[in-house]
């Protein structure tokens, strides 16, 4: 019976989790972004990982002001972070 009930729960996690990503790469291949909320983005990093050097930061000229973001909408500060953060890699000669 427990088995059943879990693997049941599973089966809904696993669709959930399917949906989800099938959601997020959909919308971020028609180009439209998240809002903040739906992204946990918050103004301050996590540890280490902070907009600055995330591979989807797009900083403005001035690398002090707020930049954009591929994913995320509105203004983005180089010091934020959401769960979608994703090293960048490194730039060669730097
Ligand atoms: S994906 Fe998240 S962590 Fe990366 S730049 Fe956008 S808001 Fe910042």
């Amino acid at each position: 019976m427990h088995q059943l009930v879990r693997r049941r729960l599973l089966k809904s996690a696993v669709t959930s989790l399917g949906a989800a990503l099938i959601g997020y790469s959909s919308r971020v291949y028609a180009g439209s972004k998240f809002p903040k909320k739906t992204m946990d983005y918050r103004d301050r990093p996590n540890g280490q990982k902070m907009c600055a050097n995330c591979s989807h930061f797009l900083p403005d000229k001035n690398p002090r002001n707020t930049g954009r973001c591929t994913v995320v909408e509105g203004n983005i500060g180089p010091h934020g972070w959401c769960m979608v953060w994703a090293t960048r890699k490194p730039i060669e000669g730097c």
